[in-house]
């Protein structure tokens, strides 16, 4: 694939479309944002004025957007009446399974011989930038050759989760597990300061005991303990409170319309919908220990 238009260049859209054209790769950049698309020119890539114009003799179509209804709307608008024949339409935004496997559908019916695939990512705006996102992707089996090559400058792992929607549930699983584990870990941090436990000794025995995980050993929520973490730089950067709540709510709904029981999934969207209530909804997810150890976040 030598010709991608990528449609959506914000903080992660940005990073993604200039590692695709540093591995030589013509991108053809569109973004509704005139600073995005400048910032995209300056990277290599062609600054295009419409979503349209971007899909002009593009092999392939990547999209980085906000949520489920952008998405929507631009493959029903641009993508699906104006990209090439045969193309390779990938969409990386993180939306909710129904809307994913509607794109795939609507693709299909458009009779062009698109092939499709969902493949959001984990990892921040750092990864972006450095091209060492995890894609988990939802596609066709005898796509994901042609998905992964695509995705490659972009990528530290790709893995292929199953049919269509399926990259945007191992996405949504994946978060709800982080949210809940997070707060678990706060909630024992918080626990052990009461009873008079010092938090680098707590850390020191849990990390090592049963209790361990990510949230407390790659990202741990307090100031000066483990790895470096949003905690050491008063919750600035970081993974945003409102887009771990938006994760949390696409869990919640596909778990009504699959029948699943979720309730820790709902005790973690409620304590991070009542830290947005309160504006901090900007603030780094693991802020959340100061919530439950002060009742209050500084
Ligand atoms: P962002 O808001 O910074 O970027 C979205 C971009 O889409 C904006 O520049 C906006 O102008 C553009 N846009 C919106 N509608 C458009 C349209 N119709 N045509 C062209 N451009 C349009 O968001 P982001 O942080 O880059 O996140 C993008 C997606 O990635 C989201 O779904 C988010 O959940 C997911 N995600 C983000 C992170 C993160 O750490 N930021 C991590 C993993 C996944």
């Amino acid at each position: 694939m030598q010709t991608i238009a990528f449609i959506g260049l914000g903080n992660m859209g940005g990073g993604m479309a200039a590692n695709q054209a540093k591995a030589g790769r013509t991108v053809r950049a569109f973004d509704l944002s005139q600073a995005a698309l400048g910032t995209a020119a300056e990277a290599g890539c062609v600054a295009c004025t419409s979503a349209d114009e971007a899909l002009h003799g593009a092999e392939a179509v990547i999209t980085m957007l906000p949520a489920g209804k952008h998405v929507l709307g631009v493959y029903q608008n641009h993508v699906l009446p104006h990209a090439e024949d045969g193309a390779l339409l990938i969409d990386c935004s993180t939306i909710d399974v129904d809307s994913a496997r509607q794109v795939a559908t609507l693709a299909r019916d458009a009779g062009k011989g698109f092939r499709t695939a969902d493949a959001p990512v984990s990892g921040g705006t750092a990864a972006a930038d450095a091209g060492t996102l995890a894609f988990m992707v939802g596609s066709a089996e005898s796509d994901f050759k042609a998905v992964e090559a695509l995705l490659d400058p972009m990528s530290r792992v790709t893995i292929h989760a199953g049919d269509s929607g399926a990259g945007q549930a191992a996405k949504i699983c994946n978060n709800m597990l982080l949210g809940i584990s997070m707060i678990g870990t706060c909630e024992a941090f918080a626990l052990a300061e009461r009873l008079g436990l010092s938090a680098d000794r707590f850390y020191e025995i849990s990390s090592q005991s049963s209790g361990q995980n990510w949230s407390m050993t790659s990202y741990c929520p307090v100031e000066g303990i483990g790895p470096a973490s949003p905690a050491d730089r008063n919750f600035e950067g970081g993974f945003a409170t409102d887009m771990m709540l938006k994760d949390l709510r696409l869990a919640k709904e596909a778990a009504m319309s699959s029948g699943a029981v979720t309730p820790m999934g709902g005790h973690a969207e409620a304590l991070y919908a009542l830290l947005s209530e309160q504006g901090l909804g900007g603030k780094d997810f693991s802020s959340v220990i100061e919530l439950l150890a002060k009742g209050t976040v500084k």
